[in-house]
């Protein structure tokens, strides 16, 4: 079959590079890519917000799926005005996009399908929130409702700073993501992310991952899209897997279908991992970046037949698919600067020598720049290894990490150290 990737981070670059191994993918664009998916696969330059042109293409080029890697297309509608084309595609309907797109959407669910979730308050004006604020102990979360890239959710530690956000989100800080405002009572535990995919009736589980959201060693200093992660997630047992998909996605998912959006793709759930169980904290409509890396390194299976099979709601009989017994780990290379201004342009050298052993690194920001790769994002590499640990999976990624040269880039140094300290014990 031909299939269009949409999107052009380093989860797009896994995701193409898995593709392109499919027996089944005849040729493989993206649009727009990266200059690591263009090893695999045809980059051409489309417009994503103008559907027409996406529908257009696939006509002309006979594309028989449509993958979509960010959750902006999906919220935007992408998959719903491909599929009225007949166009199959991997991703949910705008609105079952909400899910992610917004936070209030997310808890009404939870509401309806009694998922375990943070307690909460919905308002939408500075006077109501600050007044269902009163019924909260510090400290607590203030969420802007709608999509702000990770920075719309402060967690208060008096009730001044609480206020202070609340004003703040109300002023128009993340402009119509805060429309309205979520307050939710502060959770404590471990996080964690699992994976299902879903047509919308059958769910199959798709591996679990932890992140690292902040930029220093230590989880120090400010969130960012994520500096590195790890697959599987020890943490998540099997009898805690089960438990959230028992109690967390198939009611989500049945809820969904009831409520008139069947959710159609990936369903990425973050976890609390409490004293009182596994609680929801938030769902997202498409694979994490970088958890989606960590996840294609495993998988054994066919990614192009999985993906297929959940747009054209044949997951029902698909076989299980299969994960490499092995830790993949990745760590993220990010250009100095990130997540503030990141230093763009910077030469990157030593990939080839990087991936001898079996490590493959992933483009995410990086450009052509005269036939030398240089960085142009803020997040630009993902050195991504195998190991029978995480100890091991780590000391591989780092060795592969030494060995690319990239003078303006930087990287933590520790990710998976939770997990490599509780091997270590
Ligand atoms: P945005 O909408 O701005 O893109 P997001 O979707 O990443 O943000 P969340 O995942 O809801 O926002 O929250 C981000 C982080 O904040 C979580 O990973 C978690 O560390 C913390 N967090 C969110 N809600 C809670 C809570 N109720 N209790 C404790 N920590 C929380």
């Amino acid at each position: 079959m031909n299939i269009l990737l949409i999107g052009s981070g380093g989860r797009e670059h896994a995701l193409a590079w898995k593709l392109a191994q499919s027996e089944r993918c005849k040729t493989l664009y993206a649009a727009p890519g990266n200059p690591g998916i263009a090893q695999v696969a045809e980059n051409v330059t489309l417009d994503v917000t103008d559907h027409d042109a996406v529908a257009a293409f696939c006509d002309d080029r006979g594309v028989n799926l449509v993958v979509v890697g960010p959750e902006a297309p999906l919220v935007d509608g992408l998959a719903d005005s491909l599929r009225a084309r007949g166009v199959a595609v991997f991703g949910p309907s705008a609105a079952a996009a909400q899910l992610e797109g917004s936070k209030s959407f997310t808890k009404g669910v939870c509401d309806r399908a009694g998922i375990p979730t943070a307690a909460y308050a919905h308002a939408d004006n500075a006077e109501a929130a600050l007044t269902a604020l009163t019924d909260f102990t510090i400290p607590v979360v203030i969420k802007a409702d709608g999509l702000a890239a990770g920075k719309g959710v402060i967690i208060a530690e008096t009730r001044e700073e609480a206020e202070e956000a609340i004003r703040d989100i109300f002023g128009g800080r993340f402009g119509s993501a805060g429309a309205s405002v979520v307050i939710e009572e502060f959770m404590t535990g471990e996080e964690a992310s699992f994976f299902a995919l879903t047509d919308g009736a059958t769910i199959v589980p798709f591996g679990s991952a932890q992140d690292h959201k902040r930029v220093g060693d230590g989880d120090t200093g400010p969130n960012t899209g994520g500096m590195g992660a790890y697959s599987p997630a020890p943490v998540l047992t099997p009898m805690l897997r089960g438990e959230v998909l028992k109690k967390i996605i198939a009611p989500t998912v049945r809820q969904m279908a009831e409520d008139g959006h069947p959710y159609q793709g990936v369903l990425y759930a973050g976890l609390m991992l409490t004293d009182a169980g596994p609680k929801l904290i938030e769902y997202n409509c498409r694979f994490g970046d970088p958890e989606c890396q960590v996840l294609m390194m495993r998988l054994e299976s066919d990614l192009a037949e999985i993906l297929y099979a959940c747009a054209t709601n044949a997951l029902g009989s698909l076989k299980a698919p299969q994960f490499a017994d092995e830790t993949a780990l990745t760590v993220v290379m990010a250009a100095n600067g990130y997540p503030g201004t990141p230093e763009k342009g910077g030469a990157i050298h030593g990939i080839d020598k990087a991936e001898a052993g079996g490590t493959k690194v992933f483009h995410a920001g990086t450009a052509e720049d005269g036939g030398t790769l240089v960085a142009s994002g803020g997040r630009v590499l993902n050195v991504t290894a195998l190991g029978k640990t995480v100890t091991e999976a780590q000391a591989a990624a780092y060795k592969a990490v030494d060995a690319v040269d990239f003078a303006s880039g930087f990287c933590r140094r520790d990710i998976g150290w939770r997990e490599v300290e509780r091997e270590a014990a």
